[in-house]
């Protein structure tokens, strides 16, 4: 700044006239450059502050006289040409580098999408997580491109715990648009004879009933209270509040389980 500021100085005292103002045309020439209030700066360099040198005269801006040639030697300057290619890869979507990671964007895409339809047939056919390595091994050997990473049991629960996420998103938005629903419940014992809640919702979508099921539930205590918290925990599962239960919910149907009769006063 100190020097091109004492230039100007005495450019303007000694010869007044040939104080060099900014020229519009150079815009053609230099498409970053700007000059603003008799202030002449690069915007490309000012809109990546993390990047850009900030020594550079035209980060600081350059009051005195605006000359060709610190526009000339400020295009060629490393740190100006990082900001550009920033500028490319964020903006216009045109640079080298965007054009890469574009590719390979799209690339993981293509591969994801078959991953994520084994482990949705995995878990509707109820077969083990572990058969999934081997499916996707199947499906390479057909000659469709499979991704190289969680090709294993964990793999295949994450990407079962995604579509279940979208699902149970889906339903809450339905939830949430519908002015009713209902609700069914249905009592189970796992493997390790642990109580459960089936749980499921009905409600009117594009004028046609609907039945999601929303989840599956450990009942904490076999008795009413325990249903009772089941079911009120697998509606929050989906969004719903309390209040918004009680507006809403308009039915509920159990089977004639000893437990449920118990628990009808304590439901409805
Ligand atoms: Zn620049």
């Amino acid at each position: 700044m100190a020097g091109p500021s004492k230039n100007a100085k005495s450019d303007i005292a000694l010869t007044p006239k040939r104080k060099r103002t900014f020229i519009e045309t150079w815009k053609t020439q230099f498409p970053w450059v700007r000059g603003v209030d008799d202030i002449m700066f690069c915007e490309v360099c000012r809109e990546y502050p993390s990047i850009a040198d900030h020594n550079s005269k035209l980060y600081e801006g350059v009051t005195g006289s605006k000359r060709i040639e610190t526009l000339q030697s400020h295009e060629s300057s490393k740190y100006h040409l990082l900001c550009i290619q920033r500028k490319e890869v964020t903006e216009k979507g045109t640079g080298p580098m965007f054009v890469a990671l574009k590719k390979q964007a799209e690339n993981m895409d293509d591969q994801l999408k078959p991953m994520f339809n084994t482990a949705f047939y995995v878990a509707k056919q109820k077969l083990p997580f572990r058969s999934f390595e081997g499916l996707v091994e199947l499906q390479e050997k057909n000659g469709i491109k499979m991704l190289t990473q969680y090709r294993n049991d964990k793999g295949c629960k994450a990407f079962v715990q995604a579509i279940a996420e979208v699902e149970k998103d889906r339903v809450s938005e339905d939830l949430k648009t519908s002015r009713f629903f209902a609700l069914m419940g249905d009592g189970s014992t796992d493997i390790s004879v642990t109580e459960q809640e089936n749980v499921y919702v009905r409600y009117v979508k594009d004028g046609l009933p609907t039945t999601e099921f929303i989840d599956i539930m450990a009942v904490k205590s076999a008795d009413a209270n325990g249903v009772l918290a089941a079911l009120l925990e697998a509606l929050h599962h989906v969004d719903r509040t309390d209040g918004d239960i009680k507006k809403k919910i308009i039915a509920c149907t159990f089977d004639g389980a000893s437990v449920n009769q118990g628990a009808r006063e304590e439901l409805l």
